[in-house]
């Protein structure tokens, strides 16, 4: 079954200690689209300027992600740039250039209103309400959301917070929407703000799901160097969306393992500058992986 997909489709420079790499095709949309096709068509809503390089929209099509919701406007293509410090896991916004999203409303292709998976890729949280409430039925709607939002547009959020099946968002950010130090504590929380399942990244340590079910503890991949974590936490829910979506059955029976195919993804983002690396990787390599951290958790 198909997913629909609505983000940021961006352009990003990124500087870590040993390298700086501009304008890289980057953005929440783009990354979680990649991640999702490796198991389901995917169409993507999103907006990019007259700047954005055909080698990207290429890049797009070599994954067979429908284009029909991708709007190319006059104007420039919203632009992101951060920076990594030594250990990676801290990241500084340096600048964040709207451009063309600025004034961006999308109305949905009907054949889009159908899809039955939706992932509310990480964007304002008006565009996701208003995307949502073009849709028909959708089975199961996954959101994402990032510190800004929380910050700048909390009422939104809490309203949409009721209108999905599944949030994501790290601890930082669950911290911070809760005020509770304890995962287990902030998922109990969040779940009375509304969603039934509750994910909670903890970069290299992994993720927690929380639901009906109880918990879920789900691993990072472990690797030993990691080059450019800039979208990770996008592949993770990419990945989890179109591997839900490429199973038989309620979502809720193979949220577990759709969670350890958005973690492998995940991984293989992390190895190389924005999505270089998760562009080229085979769907083998995923399978891989997949086996390795099932070996590693049993006991
Ligand atoms: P992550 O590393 O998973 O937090 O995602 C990084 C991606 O989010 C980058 O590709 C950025 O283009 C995108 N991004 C950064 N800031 C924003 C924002 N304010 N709204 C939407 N997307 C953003």
């Amino acid at each position: 079954m198909s997913v629909l997909i609505v983000g940021s489709t961006a352009l990003d420079s990124i500087k870590t200690p040993k390298a700086e790499n501009p304008r890289l095709l980057g953005g929440s949309a783009s990354h979680a689209a990649v991640a999702a096709s490796f198991f389901s068509p995917v169409k993507m809503v999103g907006v990019v300027g007259h700047d954005f390089p055909k080698k990207y929209l290429d890049l797009y099509r070599k994954h067979r992600i429908d284009l029909g919701g991708l709007q190319i406007e006059e104007g420039r293509t919203f632009h992101w740039s951060g920076e990594y410090e030594v250990n990676m896991n801290n990241r500084r916004t340096l600048a964040t250039e709207l451009g063309v999203f600025e004034k961006f409303s999308p109305s949905l292709p009907d054949a889009y209103k159908s899809a039955p998976y939706l992932l509310l890729a990480n964007i304002a949280p008006a565009l996701q309400h208003h995307v949502l409430d073009q849709m028909w039925k959708p089975r199961f709607v996954i959101a994402d959301t990032m510190d800004l939002w929380l910050n700048i547009a909390l009422d939104d959020l809490l309203k949409l917070l009721k209108r999905v099946d599944a949030l994501v968002l790290n601890d930082s950010e669950a911290h911070q929407l809760t005020k509770a130090d304890n995962t287990v504590e902030a998922a109990r929380l969040i779940h009375k703000m509304g969603p039934r399942h509750v994910i909670i990244k903890k970069g290299e340590h992994g993720s927690v799901l929380s639901n009906g079910d109880g918990l879920f503890l789900c691993p990072a991949y472990p690797l030993r160097k990691v080059l450019d974590p800039t979208g990770a936490g996008d592949s993770f829910v990419g990945g989890l969306i179109g591997y839900l979506a490429s199973n038989r059955g309620p979502a809720e029976k193979n949220l577990r393992k759709a969670m350890v195919h958005g973690s492998v993804v995940a991984s293989f983002c992390c190895e190389g500058f924005g999505l270089t690396r998760t562009t080229k990787v085979q769907k083998r390599e995923i399978q891989k992986r997949v086996r390795e951290i099932e070996a590693l958790t049993k006991f």
